[in-house]
């Protein structure tokens, strides 16, 4: 890499929202960078080693530190990197189930075990795999799964990852559509049947905006499952969860016929009253 190109991601790593995410310390167990592949692999190294740098300020990695320097050496026991191998087009399931393997086992060297995943080189076996992981995430973890676009990635994998678009400078968008999607189902019981028609004029014109508005709304949902399963214990899942993991499975299946270019304005509006019926 010329010191050109270097310079510029070491600009961009300061404003880009995994320097944020670093600073606050609240750290997710599974992200999806968005972004040109070399800056979300350098992007998502550097995060690697702001997590396990022994001395980082503010969680930015020192870069001189025994942690660090092994990182960017390329040998940190608890940073991994999962390509498609041995010429091949895609990550096979051997490779997630090693991978598997290894995010179970405790690891003797740094704070969090990174993965660094090329989500685009997962095909649906492989990707199934790795949702298991994702739905019951070992401690201490963190999955960072990169891409340049979602458009081609399992709905199921995308609701699970905090989405982090670089380039754009800020994660807001994000926040904002989650929190659009909550008010969205919070108030699914007063919505009307003609108010539901008039959104299917207006998201008739828009499909990624519709699809990364349903992720969100499966995000909203998944959280909702998570938090109350996570307070039962080992209990049986309480009645009330029953709706919302059939509102997950709705969202999920809408999503998928939305990519297979079904009617989009005939799935939103069976969606809406299903979900009405569910959850409203
Ligand atoms: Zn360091």
């Amino acid at each position: 890499m010329d010191v050109i190109a270097e310079r510029r991601i070491d600009e961009d790593v300061e404003t880009s929202p995994l320097a944020k995410i670093l600073a606050t310390g609240q750290i997710s167990h599974a992200y999806l960078l968005l972004g040109d592949e070399g800056i979300a692999l350098s992007q998502g190294l550097w995060f690697a080693r702001g997590l396990n740098c022994l001395q980082s300020e503010g969680g930015t990695p020192c870069e001189v530190c025994d942690s660090c320097k092994k990182a960017l050496h390329g040998n940190h026991s608890a940073i991994h990197q999962i390509t498609a191998a041995n010429g091949r087009q895609f990550i096979s399931i051997e490779q997630i189930r090693v991978m598997q393997q290894q995010a179970y086992l405790s690891h003797l060297e740094g704070r969090y075990q990174v993965f660094l995943l090329a989500a685009e080189q997962l095909r649906e076996e492989a990707a199934n795999s790795l949702l298991k992981v994702l739905e019951e995430p070992p401690a201490q973890t963190v999955f960072l799964l990169y891409a340049q676009k979602d458009l081609d990635i399992l709905p199921t994998i995308l609701s699970r990852c905090q989405i982090v678009r670089l380039g754009e400078g800020v994660a807001v968008s994000q926040e904002e559509m989650l929190a659009k999607a909550a008010d969205w189902l919070n108030d699914l019981s007063q919505i009307s049947a003609d108010k539901i028609l008039s959104w299917g004029d207006k998201w008739d014109k828009d499909k990624q905006g519709v699809r990364a508005f349903l992720i969100a709304a499966l995000q909203c949902v998944h959280e909702t499952i998570l938090k109350n399963t996570r307070e039962q214990e080992e209990t049986a899942v309480p009645a009330f969860i029953e709706p919302w993991l059939e509102s997950a499975a709705i969202l999920e299946e809408t999503i998928e016929s939305l990519d297979r270019n079904v009617n989009q304005r005939l799935l939103l509006d069976v969606l809406v009253l299903k979900l009405k019926r569910l959850l409203g």
